[in-house]
């Protein structure tokens, strides 16, 4: 069922990212999905890595376990923890996700710097920013983001590689949009303001908003429902 479904999405996911890229004169490689597996069972994964998509998605350390535990052998998909974390989930994170995008809180980085063994390389992570202003999200705030950089860029645990972002839940595009532009605009303060800061990376865009999010200059878009349909309760 996965795999019919999949090998109907994609082209048509790859086709409409194509088109948002070439409207703003972006060449369609720089975009990357991560195929976002949450909710859905380890047959969504099989799907998508037959399909040939590396990035994968979860948004609980839970479920990430489960699938990295029940996938046999050569299977090594590029998991992308893209949810909250507890601070205490950390180190099962690092273990277990080849990218965080949603480092949200300095004690969260906190937390990797004190259980990260000495000598690990460091997790790539990319630094959540509440562009929407929602009181509901998580995030750094976009007042105070470029000044904090600096406490996140010091840690040895982390590499900081970009930015991300969640639109507001509506169908005013341009509130998606603004969202969007800004952390673009914040990226390119934190560049222009903090010489160690060399990210460049911008998670944004979900099923609902990614050509957007492509339009405003999306690296990464986090692709659920449009790939595997809705999520099973
Ligand atoms: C669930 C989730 C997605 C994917 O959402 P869809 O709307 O199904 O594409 C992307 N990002 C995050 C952080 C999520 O939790």
């Amino acid at each position: 069922m996965y795999a019919n479904r999949l090998a109907e999405a994609l082209p048509r996911v790859r086709e409409r990212v194509r088109q948002a890229a070439a409207r703003v004169g972006r060449n369609e490689g720089g975009v990357r999905l991560v195929a976002v597996t949450k909710a859905h069972p380890l047959e969504a994964v099989y799907a998508a890595l037959e399909t040939g998509l590396r990035d994968l998605g979860e948004n609980r350390v839970g479920e990430l376990e489960e699938k990295v535990a029940a996938l046999a052998g050569d299977h090594r998909p590029r998991w992308h923890m893209v949810g909250h974390l507890q601070s205490r989930k950390a180190p099962r994170v690092r273990e277990l996700a080849t990218m965080l995008h949603s480092l949200d809180s300095l004690k969260l980085g906190r937390r990797f710097e004190r259980t990260t063994p000495e000598g690990a390389p460091p997790l790539p992570a990319l630094v959540q920013v509440n562009t929407s202003g929602e009181d509901a999200k998580y995030g750094f705030s976009p007042d105070r983001f470029c000044d904090e950089l600096p406490d996140l860029l010091d840690l040895r645990s982390l590499s900081v590689e970009g930015l991300m972002t969640m639109a507001p839940l509506t169908r005013d595009e341009e509130r998606i949009r603004g969202t969007f532009r800004r952390l673009r605009e914040l990226h390119e303060e934190a560049r222009r303001r903090h010489p160690a800061y060399r990210g460049t990376e911008l998670s944004m865009g979900m099923s609902n908003d990614f050509e957007i999010a492509v339009e405003e200059g999306s690296t990464l878009v986090r692709l659920g429902t449009v790939l595997f349909g809705e999520r099973p309760e």
